[in-house]
């Protein structure tokens, strides 16, 4: 045993060195400084001292760093941004960090098929941008966008208040090369819709980084809608939001973002960026397509709903959806707070704002609820007081909400994945069965390798209680 613990010992000592040899000076970050700064993620808690923070520029470095520390016994954390809020990207005392964010070249943009193709530290918006003059645009929509990478975006598969409409990552990932933990290159996938066989690319969406390093990716585009409107309606509660969220899809018509907010994220949102909403719960609704058919959609969700503002130029729409987007401004500057991400069926959604509205009161603590009424996510606000009892009370109620969504068919994370944060939690959405079977993938590509180890799945004696 003290045998095998001096080899590992000896393997680590000779990785820094090994790493030098193979990588060019900038790739590798050895300092105190830098490996302290790349401990946490968007979680803010820090996780333990990796042993290098690696920076590789193209996917031959990624698989060199991959191989030297499989031959080592020494854990990768993959990481793109950084941006993740759940400490999926917080490294385990003496692994290496693996950051994408050097590689951020787009590679090729095929304007008649509506495909991109990508390194992995691409941003998001970088992509749309990329693609606006040829009338495409990448869907998936984090509201992280200007930060977060496509690698990240991939492995958390992110989305946003478009969900409904488009879909999320996994929709719009035709093919990804993968450096798998051995070190082996893999490209999955296909440029057809339906290639044969199982869809092993659309396993890596969500397995935050345990299956692999993505280097590279090629994203289907939507084409851009001519023309966009968005519409402003004041309602009595976030229930009453709900039912005529509700209404305008059963019309048919189903918006590029529709959000709720409740009365309390109004009031916060208000006073930190005004935007003119109205006192109460409002439904913001954004539908895109010809001029024409964008009159008669608005004339139809006018029938049913209370709309109060309609804005038809961008500026207009951008002024609009300004207070809704100031939200995480709004709500650090009213003090300490929890943001959750859960979700539950579209049809449940009132219940689920009320219910976690009750449990928060029930905590002894203060909430204010955005809601996606297109995909059923809830962002719920918990306030608290601060410091470790503080948090540890923001935390037992945002757990207790979490749980009550999964109970209602919905999901412990609809947005910022599970990571460290939420992987005790799997157990209230998933039998051990269900967990057993992940775990037999995430076994199946690391083989002996140690993958983002500590991340998402729960511990093995936990998940069988
Ligand atoms: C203000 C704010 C708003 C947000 N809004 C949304 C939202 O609307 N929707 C949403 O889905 N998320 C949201 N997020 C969460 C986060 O931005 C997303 O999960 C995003 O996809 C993470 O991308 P990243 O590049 O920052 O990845 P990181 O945070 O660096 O990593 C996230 C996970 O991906 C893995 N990973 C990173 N790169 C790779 C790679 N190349 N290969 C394999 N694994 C990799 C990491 O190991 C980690 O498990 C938000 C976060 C913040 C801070």
């Amino acid at each position: 045993m003290r045998l095998l613990g001096r080899s590992r010992a000896r393997n680590r000592a000779g990785l820094a060195a090994a790493l030098a040899r193979q990588l060019p000076p900038e790739a590798l970050a050895l300092s105190d400084v830098a490996k302290r700064a790349y401990e946490r993620d968007g979680l803010d808690v820090a996780g333990g001292r990796p042993l290098a923070v690696v920076l590789p520029e193209c996917a031959g470095q990624v698989a060199d760093i991959v191989r030297e520390c499989h031959r080592r016994g020494v854990p990768v954390v993959p990481r793109g941004a950084g941006t993740c809020r759940t400490g999926g990207a917080m490294p385990p005392e003496g692994s290496v960090v693996v950051s994408t964010t050097r590689m951020r070249r787009i590679l090729d943009l095929d304007a008649v098929a509506g495909t991109i193709r990508v390194e992995a530290g691409v941003r998001n918006l970088a992509v749309s941008e990329r693609a606006r003059d040829s009338g495409w645009f990448y869907a998936p929509d984090p509201s992280s966008r200007r930060t977060c990478t496509i690698g990240g975006n991939i492995a958390t598969n992110a989305g946003g208040a478009g969900a409904l409409r488009h879909g999320v990552t996994v929709n719009h990932l035709a093919s990804v090369t993968v450096i798998l933990p051995d070190g082996e290159v893999a490209t999955l996938g296909s440029a057809a819709h339906d290639a044969a066989g199982a869809d092993i690319a659309a396993l890596l969406c969500g397995a935050e980084g345990q299956l692999g390093i993505v280097t590279e990716a090629t994203l289907r585009l939507t084409p851009r809608p001519p023309a966009t409107r968005s519409l402003l309606v004041a309602c009595e509660s976030a229930g009453a939001a709900v039912d005529t969220a509700l209404g305008i899809l059963r019309l048919g018509i189903v918006p590029l973002q529709m959000d709720i907010m409740d009365r309390e994220a109004v009031a916060l949102c208000e006073a930190f960026s005004p935007s003119g909403y109205p006192d109460g719960a409002v439904l913001l609704v954004q539908i895109g397509g010809i001029p024409e058919e964008l009159r008669e959609a608005i004339e139809r969700i006018s029938n049913i709903a209370a709309v109060s503002t309609i804005a038809t130029a961008s500026e207009a729409e951008a002024s609009l959806w300004r207070g809704r987007e100031a939200y995480y401004g709004a709500a650090m500057r009213k003090g300490p707070f929890l943001a959750l991400d859960c979700a539950v069926p579209l049809g449940d959604l009132a219940a689920g704002l009320a219910g976690a509205r009750v449990l928060a009161l029930s905590h002894g603590l203060d909430c204010a609820t955005f809601a996606h009424a297109t995909d059923g996510t809830i962002h719920a606000f918990i306030f608290h007081e601060g410091g470790d009892s503080g948090r540890r009370r923001g935390n037992a109620c945002g757990d207790a909400i979490r749980v009550a969504c999964a109970r209602m068919g919905g999901t412990i994370s609809s947005e910022y994945g599970i990571g460290m944060e939420k992987r005790a939690l799997m157990t209230a959405q998933f039998t051990a069965e269900e967990l057993a079977l992940q775990r037999r993938v995430v076994d199946a590509f690391q083989g002996a390798g140690d993958f983002n180890p500590g991340k998402v799945l729960p511990p093995i004696a936990e998940a069988a209680e």
